[in-house]
């Protein structure tokens, strides 16, 4: 038997269509298409490359991307005064920060300075504690939301299931792990201290890697019953790969995405979503749902 491939570029354009719908609904109640800032340190290399294609998944959908250089050696009070203006300007609904950063600026502290409301990749110190406290209408880090939405997409059962995570990194192991504890899966996490990494995902019903090493994933570390999501990115000689050795573990496990074509597609479309909710919540309500709040006009003449 060869596992079931979770196909993330389908989830991905099942997302596409349906954010396409509501950034056009959103465009029409507020007279222009929603914006997304994705702030970047430089003009190549990895940042850059993320950024553009972000910029270019969002106009696919009907969002509007702006995109924000801050110059070498930007100040923190200059750098505040540039997200400020963003968290201020009402036709921004989301806020990201491409990374990697440059090695003077601390990814936590630019996170810092974003408004929650438009935390659209769950990076601020509110979005953490909220993800960490099981708050269900939390921003979430874009790559850890699409686990979940990929294990739900395919109906994948996660209450009381054994899962094992790999990484313990802020942006992906952690809140995959606070994400899964929510959902009443029994989560542990591994990392580069742990001893006998075999023995701890071989109990795995569900098993997320996301530890940035190829071909970690071995057959004898596995059962026949594990769904397997592999985070990982990993340019080899070989070209991108995951943290699993697809090949030789596809035809032991039950499920698995790929790499590419797994979590990376899914991850955009999370992350365009939580700024499609940051637009939904910033809009003006409909104009039926504001007249259940407005006072009649001969009724406020008379209080
Ligand atoms: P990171 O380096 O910050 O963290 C890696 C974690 O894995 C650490 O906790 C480390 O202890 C653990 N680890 C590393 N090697 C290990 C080993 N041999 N055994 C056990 N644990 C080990 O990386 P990250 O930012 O969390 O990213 C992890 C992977 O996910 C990378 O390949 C990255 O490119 C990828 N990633 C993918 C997406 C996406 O959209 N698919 C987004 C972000 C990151």
């Amino acid at each position: 038997m060869t596992a079931r491939l979770l196909d993330g570029r389908a989830v991905a354009s099942r997302l596409w269509r349906e954010l396409s719908d509501r950034v056009a609904d959103l465009a029409e109640r507020s007279g222009s298409p929603p914006r997304l800032a994705v702030i970047r340190f430089a003009d190549q290399g990895p940042a850059a490359v993320y950024a553009d294609s972000l910029a270019r998944a969002a106009r696919g959908i009907g969002i509007e991307p702006v995109i924000v250089t801050p110059p070498e050696g930007v100040t923190g009070s200059d750098l505040a005064a540039r997200i400020g203006a963003l968290n201020r300007d009402p036709s921004v609904a989301g806020i990201v920060v491409a990374q990697p950063l440059p090695e003077s600026l601390a990814v936590h502290e630019v996170a810092a300075l974003i408004a929650p409301a438009k935390d659209v990749d769950g990076a601020t110190p509110e979005s953490v504690g909220r993800v960490a406290r099981g708050d269900p209408s939390a921003f979430v880090p874009a790559t850890a939301a699409a686990v979940l939405a990929i294990l739900r997409a395919y109906e994948i059962p996660i209450a009381g299931r054994r899962a094992v995570v790999i990484g313990r990194s802020a942006v992906v192991g952690r809140p995959v792990a606070s994400l899964l504890t929510a959902a009443d899966a029994t989560v542990v996490v591994c990392h580069r201290q742990t001893r006998n990494l075999a023995r701890e995902t071989r109990r795995a019903e569900i098993l997320v890697a996301a530890a940035g090493a190829p071909g970690l994933i071995q057959p004898e570390m596995v059962n026949r019953s594990a769904v397997i999501i592999d985070c990982g990115i990993n340019v080899t000689a070989d070209g991108l790969v995951g943290d699993v050795d697809f090949e030789a573990v596809r035809p032991i496990v039950r499920a698995i995405t790929p790499v590419p074509g797994g979590v990376g597609p899914v991850t955009t479309m999370t992350l365009l979503e939580q700024t499609v909710r940051a637009a939904e919540r910033l809009a003006p309500e409909s104009p039926d749902e504001m007249a259940r709040f407005t006072v009649p006009a001969r009724r406020r003449q008379q209080t």
